[in-house]
């Protein structure tokens, strides 16, 4: 008896601890956006908030169920209180480009920056407590910041948000905000001749969308709006190439020194531009045929218009940013130093460091009588990767020096093609490899993720959260998916 009661009350405190109740949305808010914007500064050791200003507009696109969030994903979380009781009312994970750029060389090294970061709620109609909690190296959450913040400041700034030159677009609307998933896809790089483009562009991704499961099955879940502001130059900037372009967002490739690494620290022009429809997700459009492409969490997800992978890149980028999706590689170079510190479990939905088999967290999903770990072909599958690595280096090389030499367009043309097709012949096969896999639809536990080769694990041999192609999200990935499109939905 005393062990059952034990056991009872072991459980009843852990789920208090992870997971809170939702409130009665009308007690304590109104159906209005209050946008909050800060400053993040610091480098690898040190981080702060500073606030910046607080702007109220439109109607509230979230859950006006579901305002507190339990996922546990990412690096940051909001918390807000309501002053008078004390109650926890909102709360929001999510990950931050400045949270990426603290694992980077330049910040192990002290380098401190800054980065301007927006968090959305809806209006409370009382004083609240604000605060950023932020992760451990060990994933426990600490308070960063707190301030109070009351709706009536006459210092909330309630400026008519329209910009004259913004076009909205609806491209798929299934009904009310409130109970879908709200989706804005921007336009980079499209100046004012390319309206057309980027409606055409809208509605073929649009499209790419909803041919992939789980999207596919809840279409009527979404409502997907295009915004056009057309861009002062076409194109985008490749700063590896010189190239620079005067852009809407200012996205840029070489973010974080990597070349297919592709982001905006413009946060403030972004949250301007995306506040012409409500939403709940950021898609940044890129009007290039370069590869590449970028997600962080709960911030926004960017993708190219125009590359022979840009359906793959559209549906990995939004896996990150819509449901908090690791990446599943492995073997690519980032720029990243320790991004999962071995032995400590990551808190994305589809990595684990596999510290406690009983407690893996899809476990549910597990094929039955599978090993854990499951032991995979990978030692063939890096052979494979390491004779392509070596070849891409030199079809790459013919690339630059081709370029460097001043030699004509149709000789590089001619150069990149080759590597197209050298890129495409190596992903059929490895295609071919993963459908020949013994583990070929399988889910285990797989060593291989997260940028580590060893003490990483992903759910599945392949999914578009590991390789390139067109593919589908591996079981965990969709599931992973399905919960957040519940959570907004509801
Ligand atoms: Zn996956």
């Amino acid at each position: 008896m005393k062990k059952l009661s034990t056991t009872f009350l072991f459980i009843f405190v852990l789920t208090i601890v992870t997971s809170f109740s939702q409130v009665k949305f009308d007690d304590y808010f109104i159906d209005k956006t209050l946008r909050i914007d800060y400053l993040h500064i610091g480098n690898a050791k040190t981080e702060s908030i500073v606030f910046d200003k607080a702007y109220e507009y439109g109607m509230w696109a979230g859950s006006t169920k579901n305002t507190i969030d339990n996922f546990n994903n990412g690096r940051y979380y909001c918390k807000v209180y309501d002053v008078n009781s004390g109650i926890l009312i909102f709360s929001k994970g999510y990950d931050t480009y400045f949270g990426e750029y603290r694992t980077t060389t330049p910040a192990i090294n002290g380098q401190t920056k800054a980065y301007h970061e927006s968090v959305l709620i809806p209006m409370p109609n009382n004083k609240i407590k604000y605060t950023i909690e932020s992760r451990t190296k060990e994933q426990k959450l600490v308070q960063i910041y707190q301030t109070e913040i009351d709706p009536s400041d006459i210092n909330i700034i309630r400026d008519n948000i329209i910009d004259k030159a913004v076009r909205v677009y609806k491209s798929h609307v299934s009904g009310n905000p409130h109970n879908k998933v709200d989706v804005v896809i921007i336009s980079e790089g499209y100046d004012s001749n390319e309206d057309m483009k980027f409606l055409e562009d809208m509605k073929r991704f649009t499209g790419v969308f909803f041919s992939q499961e789980p999207y596919k099955t809840y279409q009527d879940k979404f409502n997907i709006y295009g915004i056009y502001k057309p861009s002062e130059e076409s194109g985008i900037d490749i700063p590896l190439n010189k190239i620079y372009k005067k852009t809407t967002v200012n996205a840029t490739f070489n973010s974080l020194g990597s070349d297919r690494y592709l982001l905006t620290d413009d946060n403030k022009t972004l949250r301007d531009v995306a506040a012409h429809a409500p939403y709940d997700a950021i898609y940044i459009m890129v009007n290039t045929s370069k590869y590449g492409g970028g997600g962080i969490y709960n911030q926004y997800a960017t993708f190219v218009n125009n590359n022979v992978w840009n359906e793959y890149v559209f549906l990995h980028e939004f896996g990150h940013a819509f449901a908090g999706l690791g990446d599943e590689y492995y073997t690519s170079d980032v720029s990243y130093n320790d991004f999962y510190p071995k032995g400590i479990e990551p808190t994305e939905p589809n990595l684990t460091a596999l510290i406690n088999k009983d407690d893996l967290k899809w476990r549910e999903f597990i094929t039955s009588g599978i090993e854990l770990p499951s032991l995979w072909e990978k030692a063939e599958y890096e052979k494979l990767d390491k004779e392509w690595g070596v070849e891409r280096v030199k079809l790459l090389k013919n690339i630059s020096d081709l370029k460097s030499s001043n030699a004509s367009e149709s000789m590089i043309k001619l150069a990149e093609q080759d590597y197209q097709t050298a890129e495409k012949k190596r992903n059929d096969n490895l295609d071919k490899f993963f459908k020949n896999s013994k583990y070929a639809g399988k889910v285990g536990v797989y060593e291989g993720g997260g940028y580590s080769s060893q003490g990483i694990y992903r759910p599945m041999v392949d999914c578009i959260m590991f390789s390139k192609g067109k593919k589908p999200y591996c079981n965990v990935c969709e599931n992973a998916i399905l919960n957040m499109i519940k959570f907004y939905t509801e």
